[in-house]
């Protein structure tokens, strides 16, 4: 790829750029000039509230809708120009599985196989392949439709995969999945990665984002609100905080009142007292607690995470996940 092309001069290769991509649908404008680009072999993940958008890149990008304006080029191939190479370089699973419930798990790798005309001998060999490697082998002769959301999923990326694509589109691949197959999926994807592929993901899940993805970019009000390594983005918010909450207001209140530097929440009867929450920095809080003669009923130690950025970026709060961060150390602070 030239340095004059879509994405820059950087010198790793692209396997995805885009400058100045826009979409509306009426007076709705929902791509508003955005500028990627994704080094082939790398995992990026496009994150963004519901309707932000993430899925109308996605399906720009795989040539499904045409954009507005915007220059993009994938797998080396410019998109207006060349629409028919992108599509053979590429792979896309959507939000909605291309599985068809009626027929084996078997008959739907054939037909992919049939689609990308590959000889009957080959496409034998990929779809058995493939069933064995995402563990369908065993329910391959079963109808698509007897199978767990997870085995969709993985039947759904299997037959992604027929055609050798280099990049591969993931529409919230893990939505709707228990934990357990959405750690399978991420091991897939890794695999994919591990093998020279470049994974572009959406995902509404930011744990998913810092798990698998070497690029993050946070999509909000038709623009690329912040993008960098999760590392980089976690960098933008404000630092950690000490979470201390109480149970009964009448302690809340006098524990409010003595620790005048925290940040309260009335109804939720929690104080949060900004902290990095080095072992130092808590000795030394537990104390100024205890001549505060402050006892909350639960300490948590808050270390930013991408939830943090996420609604810094995007403006919005959520309780609920305060309640999931993953990141917290609980104890009793007696
Ligand atoms: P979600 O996480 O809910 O899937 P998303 O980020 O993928 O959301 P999109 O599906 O890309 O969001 O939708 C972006 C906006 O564009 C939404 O407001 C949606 O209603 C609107 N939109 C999408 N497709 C169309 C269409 N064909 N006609 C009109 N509006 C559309």
């Amino acid at each position: 790829m030239s340095t004059s092309s879509a994405g820059g001069s950087d010198s790793s290769p692209a396997a995805i750029s885009a400058v100045g991509l826009r979409k509306s649908y009426g007076d709705k404008t929902v791509l508003d000039g955005i500028d990627l680009r994704i080094p082939v072999g790398s995992v990026f993940a496009l994150l963004g509230a519901n309707g932000a958008g993430k899925t109308t890149t996605v399906q720009i990008l795989s040539t499904l809708i045409s954009a507005d304006g915007g220059r993009v080029e994938v797998a080396g191939h410019d998109l207006a120009a060349a629409p028919q190479r992108v599509r053979a370089a590429i792979g896309v699973t959507g939000q909605f599985s291309a599985v068809d419930g009626l027929i084996t798990g078997e008959e739907n790798m054939l037909l992919m196989a049939d689609l990308h005309h590959l000889p009957k001998a080959d496409g034998r060999r990929v779809a058995a392949e493939l069933l064995d490697r995402f563990d369908l082998t065993a329910a391959a002769k079963k109808p698509a439709s007897t199978y767990s959301g997870g085995m969709k999923r993985r039947l759904d990326i299997a037959m992604t995969l027929v055609g050798s694509p280099r990049v591969i589109f993931l529409d919230e691949p893990t939505t709707g999945l228990d934990p357990r197959s959405r750690h399978t999926m991420w091991q897939i994807i890794r695999a994919l990665v591990a093998d020279g592929v470049t994974v572009f993901l959406t995902t509404q899940y930011l744990e998913e984002a810092d798990q698998l993805a070497d690029r993050i970019a946070v999509l909000h009000h038709g623009r690329i609100a912040a993008e960098g390594s999760a590392e980089e983005l976690k960098r933008l918010v404000p630092g950690g905080h000490v979470r201390l909450r109480f149970t009964d207001p009448h302690t809340y209140h006098q524990a409010a009142t003595a620790l005048r530097e925290t940040t309260r929440d009335d109804k939720a009867l929690t104080l949060h007292i900004p902290s990095a929450g080095s072992q130092r920095e808590l000795r030394a809080l537990l104390d100024w607690l205890d001549a505060a003669g402050v006892e909350a009923d639960e300490l948590t130690v808050h270390t930013p995470d991408l939830d943090d950025v996420f609604f810094a970026l995007t403006g919005e709060t959520s309780e609920v996940n305060e309640a999931n961060h993953t990141n917290e150390t609980r104890e009793s602070v007696r």
